[in-house]
């Protein structure tokens, strides 16, 4: 009887990394429940996407609607030393994936003309007190200035992947209504697979702030996002 088993790998998620031009996926940790619970919510949504490799320039992009499309560009280099491209094609690819899924899970409006500026929101619609879109969308822009503090606070994130993720922080925060958890999963993904772990300060903290938002996109009860702790 031999003791070696294969590890469960998402297949069709492995191919499409592959075929955009990413470094491939780490094997499931147990000790990383939400970094394998997160790839599982990507992978469960491959069928319903139509995924197109373009040449463009653009390192990904999603457009929503009834039949999601998502375009990749294996060629895509940000010409920026300090992001890694290859890691940085994959956590892009999971990235325009978490847009669908939010779009999916997030509650909308019901009055058309509303709900179009709810569009791939990363937060909840609701009319309870601290709901509004401004509220949210500033409590999570606050949040993602708590993730810069963090990574410019912790000595074990070395001045290469700071501007990486300052860059991050800077787009995040250009649309912060649309990028929280999809930002968040893109810094996981690309840490991740520059070998970081939750016994990382910085890994650990995102990991904690992408599970609460999880848990509250997956609960149409789930609430206003909550002011993130400094810690
Ligand atoms: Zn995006």
């Amino acid at each position: 009887m031999s003791t070696h088993s294969e590890p469960l790998r998402r297949l069709a998620l492995d191919r499409l990394i592959k075929d955009a031009g990413g470094t491939a996926l780490p094997d499931d940790a147990s000790d990383e429940p939400h970094f394998a619970e997160l790839l599982d919510e990507c992978a469960a949504l491959i069928d319903e996407i139509t995924f197109t490799k373009k040449n463009d320039g653009h390192v990904a992009q999603a457009t929503m609607g009834a039949h999601p499309l998502v375009t990749y560009d294996p060629a895509y280099s940000s010409g920026e030393a300090t992001t890694d491209d290859v890691p940085f094609r994959t956590a892009s690819i999971l990235h325009e994936i978490m847009h669908v899924s939010v779009d999916k899970l997030y509650d909308k409006p019901t009055d058309p003309s509303e709900k179009i500026y709810w569009q791939s929101v990363n937060f909840h619609y609701a009319t309870t007190a601290g709901s509004s879109f401004a509220e949210q969308s500033q409590t999570v822009t606050e949040n993602l200035q708590k993730v810069m503090a963090r990574a410019t606070a912790d000595s074990k994130v070395d001045t290469t992947l700071r501007s990486h993720i300052e860059r991050r922080y800077i787009y995040g925060c250009a649309g912060p209504h649309v990028h929280y958890d999809t930002v968040l999963l893109d810094l996981l993904v690309y840490l991740r697979l520059k070998g970081h772990s939750r016994k990382n300060v910085l890994f650990a903290y995102l990991t904690k702030l992408s599970q609460e938002a999880r848990n509250r996109r997956m609960d149409s009860k789930g609430g206003p996002v909550p002011p993130a702790s400094a810690t």
